[in-house]
């Protein structure tokens, strides 16, 4: 992914020019879309004509979509794609440059329809919102300054963008949400979810703010809603406020007593990363009644929606029943830090195993052992054990090697015969780990090394 500031500069330097992606219909709307999010995303864009493109494509992950309301804002770099009653049916595409929130200048090609003879170069052009519209935008990489420290550390890279959370318990004040199993989801969300919740994402280095657990969103939404105030209460004041990446909001469901398992609800949006990643998460502990469903008769997915804020609400399971609630409680840190992993992506706390740990370093040099040292055909105690007759003995038996493995223990080099190239790679351990630090160059080798 390239950064925001990489993108526009980017799609400046389109201007002026035709752009033909696929080599069909000269400079079409879409080859321009295409030029622009291939630099920008390193995909493509799927679709017969613009209009497909919020449809046919799979942006979880790396890009958001957004349809167009009165409140939506676009910013510089993100996709706009125009329905089909644009383009003669086919659509429209073109990438904003910047905007307001009534007109968007835009990066176009073929508005006019002069693109398949060539003759309608990129252009900028400013166009009315459309209702009809869909904006996509990508999700950028930091500014470079900050990536470039971490390049040149030998260390796990960190790939994990910190974010910034609230966290919802449902209901408050005098709304004790429904009953079962003797507590209710007000009181029983406040004391065992959302502080555990909120511990694990901390600790995979995200923001977390607990919304108010003395007051109830939904009622603080109503109440703004009411007095047309969009800004100063509840979830309004949320956007406003703190500006989160995304708001979670959690409830226990209610309905006979055998009725049980968790689900995600969303508004109209495509279900993204955090929602898939809860419902997985109930999918794996509590169970899950139903997929993640689309409502739009709650406040609080509507609000959402309208103000394009990254909402959902999780049904943990069900209050009503004594199987969910006694697992739950049963397992409280367990389902609770399953849960943010579904929220934060990836497994917190402990990298699994050979992932992401780095034990394998490319440097160079020449090993000239001065003892008897058995090869092998991988690197570890494990490593198949080659003839004895081709084992390192002493110094006339030298060695280049081309990277440095630490495992079982040991060192180990990766290297070829002089003698005997065409056999391929091979692999000997050079010394014990012994330094504390565990720094090969710290190390006494079973002979001699020349780095390279
Ligand atoms: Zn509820």
């Amino acid at each position: 992914m390239k950064t925001q500031d990489e993108a526009i500069k980017y799609l400046n330097s389109l201007v002026g020019k035709g752009w033909d992606w696929d080599g069909y219909y000269g400079w079409q709307c879409f080859d321009l879309a295409n030029f622009y999010w291939y630099y920008v995303t390193g995909r493509t864009l799927a679709g017969m004509g613009a209009a497909d493109i919020p449809y046919q494509n799979n942006f979880t992950g790396y890009a958001t979509l957004y349809k167009n309301t009165p409140s939506f804002l676009a910013l510089p770099g993100d996709l706009v794609v125009f329905p089909n009653t644009y383009g003669g049916g086919w659509g429209h595409v073109a990438v904003v440059k910047s905007a307001t929130l009534n007109q968007i200048t835009v990066v176009e090609q073929n508005w006019l329809g002069y693109g398949a003879v060539k003759k309608e170069v990129a252009t900028v052009r400013t166009h009315s919102y459309d209702t009809g519209m869909h904006f996509i935008r990508p999700h950028y990489a930091k500014s470079t300054s900050v990536v470039k420290k971490v390049t040149s550390v030998v260390k796990p890279k960190t790939t994990v963008t910190k974010k910034k959370f609230v966290l919802v318990a449902g209901h408050g004040y005098n709304d004790p949400g429904a009953v079962g199993n003797g507590t209710n989801e007000r009181d029983f969300i406040r004391k065992n979810i959302i502080d555990n919740v909120a511990k694990y994402l901390r600790s995979a280095g995200h923001t977390v703010t607990l919304y108010d657990k003395k007051q109830d969103m939904y009622q603080d939404t109503a109440y703004g809603y009411n007095r047309g105030d969009t800004k100063n209460y509840g979830l309004y004041w949320v956007k406003n406020k703190l500006k989160p990446d995304a708001v979670i909001e959690f409830h226990l469901d209610s309905a006979g007593a055998s009725a049980s398992g968790g689900h995600v609800i969303k508004n109209a949006y495509a279900a993204d990363s955090i929602d898939k990643g809860i419902q997985k998460a109930l999918e794996d502990t509590v169970g899950t009644i139903r997929g993640i469903t689309t409502r739009n008769d709650l406040l609080n997915v509507n609000v959402a929606y309208n103000q394009n804020i990254n909402y959902r609400l999780v049904e943990l399971g069900f209050i009503t029943s004594k199987k969910d609630m006694d697992y739950i409680k049963k397992n409280l840190q367990a389902f609770t830090k399953r849960i943010a992993e579904g929220i934060h992506g990836k497994p917190i706390g402990g990298t699994p195993a050979g992932k992401s740990k780095k034990i394998r370093w490319d440097w160079k040099g020449r090993f000239t052992p001065n003892t008897k040292i058995k090869v092998r055909k991988s690197p570890g105690l494990k490593g198949v054990i080659v003839d004895k007759g081709s084992w390192l003995k002493d110094k006339s038996d030298w060695v280049d090697f081309v990277s440095v493995t630490k495992k079982d223990g040991y060192w180990w080099i990766k290297f070829k015969y002089p003698t005997n190239p065409k056999a391929g790679y091979f692999y000997c351990a050079v010394c014990k780990i012994t330094d504390k630090n565990e720094k090969i160059k710290n190390e006494k080798y079973w002979g001699k090394i020349k780095w390279k």
